[in-house]
């Protein structure tokens, strides 16, 4: 019995919600999927009652691809499957028994107790799920020796009737969810080398949005910047996007050189994320960006505080979203881990904020930062800092720097 097949199952997740809209999702993420996919021979991907199945040319590549399609925003789960056809099941459901029981020999390791797990797509099937999942987990407990356990079991075989045939799985992974990459629009994402802002990215990602990013750096010339270290987080990131990803970089000086003697310290710090956010939102205009993203957590750092996350955007009209607002640092630590940027952001780097003053405000007033921004002429900045940034594009195995 051959148990590594080039089939693979995957269920969509919030897309199965949509009503007239679903095609729409459903064919963006089915082209996801090939650009997930494109390294691999994938003979077709088809929708079959309410389920992705894709055939391969090669059964080997089948864990490869499930990891790949894992990372594809859309799907809920992925599984490399073994089909029995219909006419293989039995009567008696023996067919299906004997691959059930040979897939749990194989899959099972170190479980304790297991349970079978049956979807009946296909109403019309002469047994209903709790009598498949008690006659199979009869010939599976006698394969295997382990005793049935239907709360939290150490292993799970599951069975998914469909119309043409029947899947039989166990190496069932869970994905991202959310929605496909591209029906969201498009975000200027402020990425600093920390550990809040890539996760930040990741959650619009996984709503769909495609991100810009945008990162300031200390000094005048790209080479000061550690552009190594940002090219990798938005390399890592790129693992959940079908396209390239534009990553401008952006040196600070042009707000250093208006704010000596301008500007006290105690503002300096709110100051400098005004320039910051009002760039961003330059550069957001002049690429279609809809909005701009932080990885602001209420309360983390001085700026942001209710107060000054009010005062330093009051007269921006671009909508801030801030993702991680509500969640506390450990919250983030765990995505950020499981997305694989956790590693890459805790690797040293020379962060403009952290060379700025220590004790900022806590309550900046609007009206004070608008007055600030007359006396240093910030809007000149800006606009000097934008001329004065670079753009490179990440896309897989290819890194191209572009001047502005
Ligand atoms: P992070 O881990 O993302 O650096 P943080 O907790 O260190 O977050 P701050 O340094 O106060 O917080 O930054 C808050 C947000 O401001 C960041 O999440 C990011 O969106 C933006 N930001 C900060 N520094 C930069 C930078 N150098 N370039 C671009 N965006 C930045
Ligand atoms: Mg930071």
């Amino acid at each position: 019995m051959t148990l590594t097949t080039p089939i693979i199952v995957a269920s969509y997740a919030e897309i199965a919600l949509k009503g007239r809209n679903r095609p729409v999702f459903l064919r963006r993420l089915i082209n996801n999927i090939r650009v997930a996919l494109r390294q691999e021979a994938v003979k077709s991907i088809r929708h079959v009652e309410s389920r992705l199945l894709i055939h391969l040319s090669d059964p080997q590549r089948a864990e490869a691809v499930v990891g790949k399609m894992r990372k594809v925003f859309g799907l809920q789960w992925v599984s490399s499957v073994v089909p029995v056809p219909r006419q293989d099941i039995g009567a008696d459901l023996a067919g299906l028994s004997d691959v059930a029981a040979a897939l749990a020999k194989r899959d099972c390791g170190s479980a304790r107790h297991f349970k079978v797990d049956t979807r009946r797509s296909d109403r019309s099937f002469p047994f209903q799920s709790p009598e498949i999942n008690r006659i199979v987990g009869t010939k599976v407990q006698e394969a295997i020796q382990l005793p049935a356990r239907m709360h939290q079991p150490d292993f799970t075989l599951h069975i998914l009737l469909l119309k043409e045939n029947a899947l039989v799985f166990s190496r069932k992974l869970t994905a991202h969810g959310g929605l496909p990459a591209g029906s969201g629009g498009r975000v200027m994402v402020l990425l600093s080398g920390g550990i809040d802002s890539p996760v930040a990215a990741w959650l619009m990602m996984k709503r769909g949005c495609h991100p810009e990013f945008v990162h300031f750096f200390s000094g005048r010339h790209q080479a000061e910047a550690d552009l190594d270290k940002m090219q990798r987080l938005v390399t890592a990131l790129l693992q959940y996007s079908p396209v390239p990803l534009n990553l401008f970089l952006v040196p600070v000086y042009a707000y250093e050189a208006r704010a000596i003697g301008r500007i006290e310290e105690p503002y300096d710090m709110v100051m400098f994320r005004r320039f910051m956010v009002k760039t961003a939102a330059l550069l957001a205009r002049r690429t279609g960006c809809l909005g701009l993203v932080t990885g602001d957590s209420l309360g983390q750092v001085a700026s942001q505080t209710l107060a000054n996350m009010a005062a330093i955007s009051s007269d921006l009209t671009l909508p801030i979203y801030r993702p991680l607002i509500g969640m506390d640092k450990y919250e983030i630590t765990d995505i950020a881990s499981a997305i694989e940027t956790y590693k890459i952001s805790i690797e040293p780097y020379r962060d403009c904020c952290s060379i700025r003053s220590p004790h900022p405000t806590l309550k900046a007033q609007a009206e004070d930062l608008l007055i600030l921004s007359e006396d240093m002429e910030l809007e000149d900045a800006v606009k000097e800092a934008v001329a004065s940034s670079t753009q490179t594009v990440i896309g897989r195995g290819r890194v191209t720097a572009q001047e502005q």
